[in-house]
């Protein structure tokens, strides 16, 4: 991952969240507060808007750059929760480790990898929520796992982001019987249950939005 791609990857995040605002708000108010389309909307364009005055040097600080907007942006939980991920996941691209993964800030498939795991652990330990309680976490997890295997098999970016988006939308999917255990939503209880959840919801939106910029920056090689 490049700095183009990163800015591309926001950017196509950002109309995601415009072109989907209203199925996110739907959700959010069978379960919720009804402003997590708006929630998302606004972060995102936000960070569209302020990005291409920021003059960045590496993909990892457009990333950190992407968290920081979005905690300062975001009411509601989900600010916080994108923007930790957001931050952690671009401060482990840029970090130096191991050289098989390429050059620190240049983020080879692997290093991607382990950024996406940072970014996973930031809203962990943020949110205290595990599998099965029903929230962004139910389409992170598995979107991390399909693109870990896919990567370490040897896999690019546009293929391991396309099978990562493929598990995220099947874990989006699979919140619906869930009963929430984390969030608003857990305030329902049982009558949660039948409900796809909004945030996993956006975070099958993200995935989708790598998988297709890295797609187009392939086919554009
Ligand atoms: P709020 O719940 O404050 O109104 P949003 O509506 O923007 O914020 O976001 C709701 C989403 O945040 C939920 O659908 C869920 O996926 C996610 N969420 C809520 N609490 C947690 C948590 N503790 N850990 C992970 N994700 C959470
Ligand atoms: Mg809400």
């Amino acid at each position: 991952m490049d700095t183009a791609l990163a800015r591309a990857w926001v950017q196509a995040i950002a109309a995601a969240m415009d072109t989907h605002q209203d199925r996110l708000t739907r959700l959010d108010s069978a379960i919720g507060d009804a402003d997590h389309g708006a929630n998302m909307h606004r972060g995102f364009a936000a960070v569209a808007a302020a990005l291409p005055q920021y003059e960045v040097a590496t993909p990892g600080a457009v990333l950190v750059r992407t968290g920081s907007l979005l905690i300062s942006v975001v009411g509601g939980a989900s600010g916080p929760l994108y923007g930790s991920a957001f931050r952690a996941l671009g401060t482990a691209l840029d970090a130096a480790d191991d050289p098989a993964d390429g050059p620190a800030g240049t983020g080879g498939t692997v290093r991607v990898a382990g950024a996406l795991a940072a970014g996973l652990a930031g809203v962990r330990r943020l949110g205290a929520a595990t599998e099965g309680d029903k929230t962004m976490i139910d389409a992170y997890a598995p979107a991390l796992v399909a693109f870990r295997v896919s990567a370490e098999a040897g896999a690019g970016l546009a293929q391991a982001a396309a099978a990562a988006a493929d598990a995220a939308e099947q874990g989006m999917r699979a919140t619906t019987s869930m009963q929430a255990r984390k969030g608003r939503a857990s305030y329902l209880g049982a009558r949660s249950i039948g409900h796809q959840d909004p945030g996993a919801t956006s975070t099958a939106l993200i995935f989708r939005a790598l998988a297709d910029t890295a797609a187009a920056a392939k086919d554009a090689r």
